[in-house]
């Protein structure tokens, strides 16, 4: 038997990860095709692709400045230069406020911190119980499997319907709001603008991102990633199913009149909503782990809405793991 299972395989769950299996046996689990989680890069054709998540870090911490720096050093993660333009006249642009993406896409990072570890995707975990201070999990692919320690990674709602009874601490019935987020995939025929990225003044539209402008491919196309804002999102995203097409519509159609950019022929859409996006309203603990049961909880919305958050978690929990 494995001493620990990690359900997970986003910034926080590669993290844990990665520094445990420098002194345990463990397994990574992810319900996924692929690592990265809310980090994830969506291919449009074999080289070109788009961060439909996370769009940029911009480290605030020294820790995380410092792993990310080694990383750049490793060549994993890159500068994103270029003019970003800010058309939010509420706010004024920070000039310090660095932006750094993947070398290959925003997923490298726990891409490079699961690379020895052995990941199981396209399986979700469905419930958990402890017998004897062994965790038998069941997952949905019929199979069964026992560990001698349990780590969650998962958005706040999945975390409280899989592992309520089991944790004893009050943060979790506390009532953690993760705001929702419509991304919308857009490929254009190309036009080739002198642009990074778009930051919006808007209630609808919050950020554009040209994908080209990250040089990771050279393409025929042009290929953005429009993102929502999260109190427009948090209104459609129930129905976003149904309403796909109207909503990418709505999404489309802002973007060329805010940007005023040539509206090119389009060649290829897709709709991508986030129902559990990311949290602003930080708890009272970074981690939580609980020894005598050996069940560990480490995500973003402990501490923040951004990929930091989630690294700064995990990094937590492994000092609580380490006592
Ligand atoms: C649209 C969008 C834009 C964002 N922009 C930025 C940005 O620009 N900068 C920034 O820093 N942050 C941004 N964020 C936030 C950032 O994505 C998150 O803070 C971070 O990725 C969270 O990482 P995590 O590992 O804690 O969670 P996740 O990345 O969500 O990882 C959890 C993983 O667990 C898996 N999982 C859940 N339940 C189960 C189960 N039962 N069985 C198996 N697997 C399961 C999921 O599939 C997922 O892969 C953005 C998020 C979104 C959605």
């Amino acid at each position: 038997m494995k001493d620990f299972c990690i359900i997970g395989s986003g910034i926080s769950g590669s993290t844990i990860a990665h520094t445990l299996s420098k002194k345990y046996s463990l397994d990574v689990y992810d319900k996924a095709r692929g690592a990265g989680g809310r980090s994830s890069n969506k291919k449009f054709n074999k080289n070109e692709s788009f961060d439909h998540g996370v769009q940029y870090i911009s480290p605030k911490s020294s820790q995380f400045k410092k792993f990310i720096n080694n990383l750049i050093k490793k060549k994993i993660v890159k500068k994103w230069s270029g003019r970003h333009i800010f058309l939010n006249k509420d706010k004024k642009e920070d000039k310090k406020h660095i932006k750094i993406i993947g070398n290959k896409g925003n997923n490298c990072i726990s891409k490079y911190l699961l690379k020895n570890i052995n990941c199981i995707f396209n399986t979700e975990l469905i419930k958990i119980t402890n017998k004897d201070k062994i965790w038998e999990l069941d997952f949905s692919d019929g199979t069964k499997k026992l560990y001698k320690s349990l780590i969650l990674t998962c958005p706040f709602p999945q975390l409280r319907k899989l592992s309520k009874r089991y944790i004893k601490h009050s943060f979790i019935n506390k009532k953690v709001e993760m705001d929702a987020n419509i991304t919308v995939m857009l490929v254009t025929k190309k036009t080739r603008p002198n642009i990074s990225s778009y930051f919006f003044s808007d209630l609808i539209l919050g950020w554009a991102a040209y994908e080209n402008s990250k040089k990771r491919f050279k393409s025929d196309y042009d290929l953005w990633t429009l993102q929502s804002t999260y109190k427009w999102a948090n209104k459609v995203i129930i129905k976003n199913k149904i309403n796909k097409l109207d909503n990418t519509r709505i999404l489309i159609n802002k973007f060329f009149e805010l940007t005023k950019l040539k509206r090119n022929k389009i060649v290829h859409i897709q709709n991508h909503g986030w129902k559990y996006s990311s949290n602003s309203q930080p708890l009272n603990i970074k981690s939580y782990w609980n020894k005598s049961i050996r069940l560990g909880v480490c995500a973003d919305w402990f501490i923040g809405p951004r990929l930091e958050s989630g690294w700064l978690s995990a990094k937590d929990l492994s000092l609580k793991i380490k006592k």
